[in-house]
């Protein structure tokens, strides 16, 4: 197939650590960069995160990428700061780190407007081009106010002592910034932050909240994104991130009653019965089963390609998911497909300010890229093979029964600001050209 990406090499889980595609600073976000090798195998690490463990039902490869964090992935949308500074600014509420100088949703919103000064600032130092965007410019005003009211409204909650779950907020902890571990906390307070361990089942987090009483330990999961599915109960990748705790918890205080909650502003209980955490210690079990710590397998063996690829940051390196996409360009997918293109480039056209580019997609389809800033494209010529991962599109591509992908992507629009593909990576492949 035209533009198929570079052949598979990689012999472990390391990619070329001079791009670093996470959140953090890098001058050489906006420029092409080289198309790393598709993994072959991955080594697994010791233990796994919650949060990463909760993808495994979907892809056990996503999982041990996220937890083993050995591949630089992917650029993540400004909601990943968004929610990294909502979490910062509920962190500092539960441990009574905020200044309190007026009401507490005053002293909330000071306390977020400071916050948001360091992620604006990052996050401006992330795009490819001298910009004056700030991370609430990627919402609408409306959306924008909403998600802020509602994390106001939690950090307020805190600061005021707690909603009727939560009765007494703890506001020092004794390691400082370092956070407690399970087994250090006292038998009746509320703690943020606290690391839990499982070594036996090679599981270790940190749980938002805890709050411990006689003989119960409730856990707290604060999200200032989606957790339920349409049809409103939680999602079952978030339910099952929940139970993993609550098996941690169980397993330093067995004699404890636990409770799983996810609290996004409206509290919901995720249940934790004898059957739910024998289920779960069955599931982590047959999971870590096939992925033994330190032993390498092969990435194709874990991958699966299907509805979790749309988000994954490691759609750049996945042998499945590049392999499967292109399939999915012609045919359609009954999921999101993310809206990533690649193959060989038969045009470039560009203004002072902004490109265009066609390209034969590895489906073999005439694919547009508009919009494209003058960095992405430096260097570019008809002929080269080139990679695009998080655009944005305007073509209507969810059908009632399928997902179709687009023949036209752009990064930026004329008339929307707000419309502009905002993780967007490119990368060259130079080991086909
Ligand atoms: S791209 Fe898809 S198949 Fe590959 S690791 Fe991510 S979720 Fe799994």
């Amino acid at each position: 197939m035209s533009g198929t990406p570079g052949a598979s090499g990689a012999s472990g889980a390391s990619v070329d650590s001079s791009w670093r595609g996470d959140n953090s600073d890098n001058g050489s976000v906006g420029k092409t960069q080289q198309l790393p090798p598709l993994l072959s195998m991955v080594v697994p690490p010791p233990t796994f995160s919650p949060s990463h463990l909760g993808v495994a039902d979907e892809c056990l490869l996503r999982a041990v990428l996220g937890s083993a964090r050995v591949v630089a992935s992917l650029p993540a949308h400004p909601a990943a700061d968004v929610g990294t500074a909502f979490h910062l600014l509920l962190e500092r509420s539960i441990r009574g780190e905020i200044t309190r100088m007026g009401t507490a949703e005053e002293d909330a919103e000071r306390t977020l407007d400071e916050i948001l000064i360091e992620a604006n600032r990052r996050f401006a130092a992330r795009l490819p081009e001298a910009s004056s965007v700030v991370l609430k410019d990627v919402w609408s005003p409306l959306l924008w106010r909403r998600k802020v009211r509602r994390v106001i409204d939690l950090a307020v909650r805190q600061m005021e002592g707690g909603g009727s779950a939560a009765p007494a907020y703890s506001g020092v902890l004794a390691h400082g910034g370092v956070g407690l571990a399970l087994s250090d906390l006292g038998s009746v307070r509320t703690f943020a932050e606290v690391r839990m361990r499982a070594s036996d089942l090679r599981l270790a987090g940190r749980a938002d909240v805890v709050e411990r009483s006689a003989g119960h330990i409730t856990i707290r999961d604060l999200k200032t994104g989606r957790v339920t599915d349409p049809d409103g109960s939680v999602s079952p990748h978030v339910a099952r991130q929940l139970r993993v705790y609550g098996l941690m918890a169980r397993r330093q205080e067995p004699a404890a009653a636990v409770r799983l909650v996810v609290d996004d502003g409206t509290e919901r209980e995720v249940p934790f019965g004898p059957k739910e955490e024998a289920e779960t210690e069955e599931w982590v079990r047959a999971t870590m089963a096939r992925v033994p710590s330190g032993v390498p397998v092969d990435a194709d063996q874990l991958a699966r390609f299907g509805p979790a690829c749309d988000g994954c940051g490691f759609r750049h390196v996945c042998p499945e998911y590049r392999q499967r996409a292109p399939e999915a360009w012609s045919s359609g997918a009954k999921h999101r497909i993310p809206l990533d293109t690649w193959g060989r480039l038969t045009d470039v056209q560009g203004a002072e300010d902004r490109h265009r580019v066609r390209l034969v997609d590895a489906a073999g389809r005439s694919v547009s890229i508009t919009g494209l800033l003058p960095a992405r494209t430096r260097g570019w010529y008809p002929g080269d093979l080139v990679s695009l991962f998080g655009l944005r599109t305007r073509d209507r591509h969810v059908g009632q029964d399928a997902v179709r992908q687009p023949l036209n992507f752009h990064e930026t629009t004329v008339d929307d600001r707000r419309d502009r593909a905002w993780a967007l990576a490119v990368f060259r492949d130079e080991s086909q050209s």
